[in-house]
């Protein structure tokens, strides 16, 4: 594989070279934030509403932003040419930088940020995930109590995959007090057998996906009957059709929950139309 160029605090350079301080506060604490957006066509999806949300959770961390949206933009788009990236993602990290030692307290405002970015090649158009569905088992959501802040504390989610793994799935849905909060790093949806689109309303609790909020508005537009509420493990397995949304996964069919099939075993229809509506809005979009 050729070397990517990654971005590290105004500098370009080959990943092998980037470096970042062994006191940077991302890597001793978790004192971080970060976005990915997704590249099809080599241009960005929904960038606007990823910087939004990035905005968004560095203010509730009174972490430092010092670059406007448009400088992200260039940055983005600098790197996409730079690594002739057509599909795939662009990773974005801020972290409170580094005050030169370990200490809990947030270092002085005169603490320079870290930034950080690089991409990743992926299909996403065409992917196995996308077209056959995945399996999904649930483990209990043991993260924080603020997940709508976008961090990098990723153990959790990391050890849900792994589990989930290990018990012959392909990923992990998060469950509390009998609820599922969302996917380990997507939203979780079922379609009822009344045809009523179902994903959970917006709190502490889940991460407002990008994804999530261009889907809401396609089913509008598809005049599905939508409710943002809760629901339990046990009615997503009798559900019609399951599905996960993401930036990176886009609109991926969920064909079994803990080993119990959902539906037929297959991708359901609706899930399959909105993947495909999910596809054609961002080509429409993408900038
Ligand atoms: N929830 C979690 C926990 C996530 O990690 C992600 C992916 N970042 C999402 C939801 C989906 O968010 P988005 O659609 O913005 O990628």
């Amino acid at each position: 594989m050729t070397q990517r160029t990654v971005y590290v605090n105004g500098d370009y350079v080959a990943e092998q070279d980037a470096k970042v301080s062994v006191f940077d506060r991302g890597f001793l604490l978790a004192d971080g934030v970060y976005e990915v957006s997704s590249v099809l066509d080599g241009k960005l999806i929904d960038f606007p509403g990823h910087m939004q949300r990035l905005k968004r959770s560095a203010g509730a961390l009174e972490m430092a932003l010092p670059w406007d949206e448009a400088a992200l933009l260039t940055i983005h788009r600098e790197l996409i040419r730079r690594n002739a990236l057509e599909e795939g993602m662009v990773y974005l990290q801020l972290t409170r930088g580094s005050a030169g030692d370990r200490d809990f307290d947030y270092p002085g405002a005169d603490t320079t940020p870290t930034l950080v970015l690089f991409t990743q090649a992926k299909a996403l158009v065409y992917s196995r995930s996308g077209s056959k569905g995945i399996r999904v088992a649930t483990q209990p959501d043991w993260r924080w109590a603020r997940r709508d802040i976008k961090t990098v504390q990723l153990l959790y989610p990391a050890m849900a995959k792994m589990a989930a793994k290990a018990a012959g799935a392909d990923d992990s849905w998060l469950v509390e007090s009998g609820l599922v909060t969302e996917g380990a790093s997507n939203n979780a949806w079922m379609l009822t057998q009344e045809g009523v689109l179902v994903t959970r309303e917006l709190s502490h609790s889940i991460l407002p996906g990008i994804t999530r909020a261009v889907v809401l508005k396609i089913a509008e537009s598809l005049s599905l009957r939508v409710e943002e509420r809760a629901f339990s493990v046990v009615e997503a397995q009798s559900a019609k059709e399951c599905f996960v949304t993401s930036a990176s996964s886009f609109v991926t069919p969920v064909i079994a929950i803990d080993d119990v099939k959902i539906g037929d075993g297959y991708p359901g229809e609706v899930s399959r139309q909105l993947r495909e509506a999910y596809i054609v809005e961002s080509r429409r979009r993408v900038i």
